[in-house]
């Protein structure tokens, strides 16, 4: 102990001059440490105050999506015949590949359902006593859905029960993926790919496989012509929506389509859709995109008077992002529900015939 107050005193002078050195330094370190935590925290507070700003945005964002995005309660958004009573159902994904409205084409493959009621036209038409048919086929084994069968029966038997002309000739309906791809592959090789797209899709992507179009000419003094090319045989083009069917490829509508111009090739979209495009002057891909656009589900549905007598409500409902979309349809009323194989569903409602039974 003594040693060490010695020690002290030992040079006392030096030592004091020394001990306010240090404080000096210790003074002046702190003043750095606290410059140093001061200028930590401002800019600490700063990144959280970006941060948080950031964040506002992002919320905005969100609240932005949110007031766009379609109302869920179906209260709000009925609209149409719908504003009279409606109920809800849901749709699975499945089904927006399913239905009379389905758009298959270059990009748009047909997701081929598990089964099809498929039956053959062979056996499938009506033979008068006399032994006639309404129509030649020109193999035994082409099928088409059995209820497109129904309506290309009614079509060919009203023709020519009114004409007496039994020229029309099926050459082709359904084609399975395989088929398709034949034909494909042969007409790549007589006439080169780029010839061939022009009228044949590709496998998969073939109106074709749906079993709801078929090719359509005329068999006439032992040779093929088309019916464009017949005038008795005109009346097909114009009373073909009165069965459902449109004549899919118009000359006018390549560019639409994206393909030429076919003479023979209808395809089945249901009565009320085949009359508003035959009368408009729309392909399938135009009709979609109007309803898409212009009759959405809570806007101004598209209503129309058919030729068929009735009155048809027509409107579009996009389909979920991933899993069911919950539809609302209307109550008291006959509809049909189609998916158009891409992003959405069409309902068609028969508003004449007022409520079910
Ligand atoms: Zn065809």
């Amino acid at each position: 102990m003594n040693n060490g107050y010695r020690a002290w005193n030992r040079g006392g002078g030096r030592s004091r001059r020394k001990r306010r050195q240090r404080m000096m330094k210790t003074v002046i370190l702190s003043l750095i440490v606290a410059l140093i935590i001061a200028a930590s925290v401002i800019f600490l507070f700063t990144l959280k105050r970006l941060g948080e700003n950031a964040k506002d945005k992002e919320t905005d964002i969100l609240k932005e999506t949110e007031t766009i995005a379609p109302e869920t309660n179906p209260e709000d958004t009925a609209s149409g015949i719908l504003k009279e009573g409606f109920i809800t159902k849901k749709l699975t994904e499945k089904q927006l590949h399913e239905g009379d409205l389905i758009l298959v084409r270059s990009g748009a493959p047909y997701v081929f359902p598990e089964e099809t009621d498929l039956k053959d036209l062979y056996t499938g038409r009506k033979k008068y006593e006399n032994g006639a048919r309404a129509y030649q086929i020109s193999s035994t084994d082409i099928e088409l859905d059995s209820f497109i069968l129904s309506k290309l029966n009614e079509m060919t038997e009203t023709f020519f029960e009114l004409t007496g002309e039994g020229g029309l000739l099926i050459k082709s309906a359904y084609r399975s993926y395989e088929s398709q791809k034949e034909i494909f592959d042969y007409r790549v090789e007589r006439d080169g790919k780029e010839e061939a797209l022009k009228y044949v899709a590709l496998p998969g992507e073939s109106e074709h496989h749906t079993a709801m179009a078929f090719d359509m000419s005329v068999y006439k003094d032992g040779a093929n012509t088309y019916i464009e090319d017949e005038e008795e045989y005109l009346w097909i083009y114009e009373n073909a929506h009165k069965y459902g069917f449109v004549l899919r490829y118009p000359e006018s509508k390549a560019d639409i389509t994206g393909i030429a111009y076919e003479a023979w090739h209808f395809r089945y979209v249901g009565v009320p859709h085949a009359y508003y495009m035959y009368k408009e002057g729309l392909v399938l891909e135009e009709y979609l995109e109007l309803l898409k656009n212009e009759h959405s589900y809570d806007g101004i549905h598209l209503t129309f008077d058919a030729d068929d007598g009735n009155s048809y409500e027509i409107y579009y409902v996009p389909a979920a992002d991933k899993g069911e979309t919950e539809i609302i349809l209307p109550s008291g009323y006959e509809y049909t529900v189609s998916g158009n194989n891409t992003d959405g569903f069409i309902v068609t409602v028969n508003i004449s015939g007022g409520e079910e039974q």
